[in-house]
């Protein structure tokens, strides 16, 4: 199943890829607000299983805001790709590196974005969404704590993020536009636990092509690891790092320019896409 967001209105698909409204699908058991869900995800999860949703509509990606609007935590991980770790010239760690995106960066999938400086770059990226409260869950256990999964890009202000001598990962990668994601969340019955080709493409070019199989640390170990230390919440959001490829470790770098498109591809969800312009 995929859950979208047009308007502020909380929309779902199944597998024919047509949307309807659930609040008026679910004549009202669910409110329209989209991240109200994730309070209700079993709830939600046993209703559509057995609802008839009737005749839904295509709906246009440039329609859609971001599927998960205002969540509470951002989790996001650095370095969680050994070779895009071997880009920056430092060795793969061995404890998840965790910082945050403020969620006021989050966009849509077809989100156009205002270039902060001349050293912004890309990141696309598997991003995660919190069904039920974790803490204290096991990487055994934790796929049961994820509601769904969605295309993001990590996109990174590199002057601010080396502004000082320890990395400023949170303020640099959480300017207005930041973190589009999308296009819709597809959940995780429907996505599976497998790995999934992720890539990105600038202007027709491909700059990130990987699996998310080649992550350091896997998505069920990400939430053991960060629930070992904070309770992560329904609707939370985990940005589970990038593959190699990203702009400011090219030779020589490349960063976003004045009409780029970006365009991140994961398998089994599907594309989000920028176009970045200056202030
Ligand atoms: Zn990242």
């Amino acid at each position: 199943m995929r859950l979208a967001n047009l308007r502020g209105r909380l929309l779902v698909a199944g597998r024919d890829g047509r949307f309807v409204d659930l609040a008026l699908a679910s004549e009202g058991r669910f409110e329209p607000d989209p991240q109200r869900i994730y309070g209700r995800w079993d709830e939600f999860v046993a209703w559509s299983s057995g609802a008839a949703l009737g005749e839904g509509q295509p709906v246009g990606v440039e329609a859609l805001g971001p599927p998960v609007p205002r969540p509470r935590q951002v989790f996001a991980l650095a370095l969680n790709y050994s070779e895009h770790a071997a880009e920056g010239g430092v060795d793969a760690p061995t404890v998840p590196q965790v910082f945050t995106k403020f969620a006021t960066c989050l966009a849509g999938p077809s989100a156009s974005v205002t270039l902060p400086g001349p050293f912004t770059d890309w990141e696309a990226e598997l991003v995660v969404v919190i069904g039920h409260r974790a803490h204290h869950v096991t990487s055994g256990q934790a796929w049961e704590y994820v509601a769904g999964v969605m295309v993001g890009q990590d996109i990174s202000a590199r002057d601010v993020q080396r502004s000082g001598p320890t990395p400023q990962f949170s303020l640099a990668k959480s300017f207005p536009g930041f973190g589009p994601t999308g296009p819709w969340l597809v959940t995780r019955d429907e996505f599976g636990e497998g790995d999934a080709e992720i890539e990105c493409v600038l202007n027709g070019t491909p700059v990130q092509h990987a699996s998310t199989g080649d992550m350091v640390f896997s998505v069920p170990e990400i939430v053991a690891y960060i629930s070992s230390i904070t309770p992560m919440l329904p609707g939370d959001l985990v940005f589970t790092g990038t593959p190699s490829g990203v702009g400011a470790y090219r030779k020589p770098p490349v960063f976003l320019r004045d009409g780029d498109v970006l365009v991140s591809r994961i398998a089994r969800i599907g594309a989000i896409s920028q176009t970045f312009h200056d202030r």
